[in-house]
């Protein structure tokens, strides 16, 4: 099978590439390297199966051709991350909602099968735990810009449905629940890699608030057997999942983990959301999914255990600078000895 996946190069994106490569598949991953990067898909350059162009999914003659070129296409293209969202609002938008509307009209020319991947963020501030498909959405007020990239994804799902209804284009949408594995950067926001690179460099852990709102981490490579196992699946077709895990941890607790799985010296401090992102902030207390659609679909679980993935992660950014680059040798000796001498060695 060749399969098409925009923002390849990203977190999910080189993750989803790499399984289907040792699959024995073609990949083809479109990127422009805005939030991802060339680093996550340097060990597939050379294979044979492997192919990329660094290009935009805006860019209509490069996804017509790409489009042309494959049997199934996975668009994970967009912007993503709370501290991108609420710094660069219209990137957000404009990205998230064009990049789709392009994607799905070349699509749908070649009635090739899309899998759009959407986000828990779609939930909003519903209350409601765990969320289901279909409850309705809770969106918070549109001065407050955090909120217009749950509408920007949940547009893109209805337009993904209008496809589906009105042009039997055969698709399928994700909401991906607090994705985590290496390679994810801490670079926009995202609250495991930032926690696990503060508690190696013994920097203060920054949990936002006072820790009490909570999450379910899920492993990438979970995330990634689940959309491939729903791309296999003539069901899912026309169907929104969620996909997550179960296991609620606050995130005061995900930093104490962390802490003690590094044995790090770093103290936990608690920052307002006022001062971490910006005035008049909203935060979501608890985010769990209901997995219970997909469990019947496809019999996805997720396999790996929170301190599992955290323990790859840790590995990951062992001896690395902030953008995940490889430190000199002296750097990392330096570094090694100064943590011995605070007592963390
Ligand atoms: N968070 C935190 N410290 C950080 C980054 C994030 O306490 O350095 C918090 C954030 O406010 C949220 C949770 O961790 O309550 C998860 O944040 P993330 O951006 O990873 O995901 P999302 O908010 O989309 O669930």
């Amino acid at each position: 099978m060749r399969v098409l996946i925009t923002g390849g190069a990203g977190f999910i994106g080189s993750h989803l590439a790499d399984a289907y490569l040792t699959r024995g598949d073609s990949v083809f991953i479109l990127d422009d390297l805005s939030t991802g990067s060339i680093s996550n898909v340097q060990h597939l350059k050379h294979h044979p199966n492997f192919h990329y162009a660094i290009e935009s999914v805006q860019h209509e003659a490069t996804i017509a051709e790409a489009i042309d070129d494959c049997d199934v296409i996975f668009h994970l293209a967009a912007a993503v991350g709370v501290r991108l969202i609420v710094e660069s609002p219209v990137r957000t938008i404009e990205t998230n909602v064009h990049g789709t509307e392009v994607v799905l009209t070349h699509a749908n020319k070649k009635k090739k099968p899309v899998l759009i991947a959407s986000t828990s963020e779609v939930y909003g501030l519903s209350t409601q735990v765990p969320f289901k498909e279909d409850d309705p959405l809770v969106i918070g007020a549109t001065n407050k810009g955090r909120w217009s990239y749950a509408c920007s994804k949940a547009l893109d799902e209805f337009l993904a449905f209008a496809y589906w209804r009105e042009k039997k284009l055969p698709v399928i949408i994700t909401r991906l629940f607090n994705t985590i594995g290496p390679r994810q950067t801490g670079q926009y926001g995202m609250v495991v890699p930032n926690f696990v690179k503060q508690a190696l460099s013994g920097r203060p852990i920054t949990v936002y608030g006072d820790g009490t709102q909570s999450r379910c981490f899920v492993d990438v490579l979970d995330v990634v057997q689940a959309l491939m196992g729903l791309m296999d699946c003539a069901d899912a077709i026309g169907q929104v999942y969620n996909i997550g895990s179960n296991e609620e941890v606050t995130i005061l607790a995900l930093a104490q983990r962390i802490k003690e799985l590094v044995k790090s010296s770093s103290e936990i401090v608690m920052i307002p959301y006022d001062q971490a992102y910006q005035q008049g902030f909203e935060d979501m207390h608890r985010r769990i999914p209901d997995t219970t659609k997909i469990r019947e679909t496809i019999g996805f679980q997720p396999q790996r255990t929170l301190d599992e993935v955290l323990g790859r992660i840790i590995a990951h950014w062992e001896g690395r600078d902030h953008a995940g680059r490889p430190l000199p040798r002296p750097v990392v000796e330096r570094l090694a000895s100064l943590a011995q001498r605070a007592g963390m060695g």
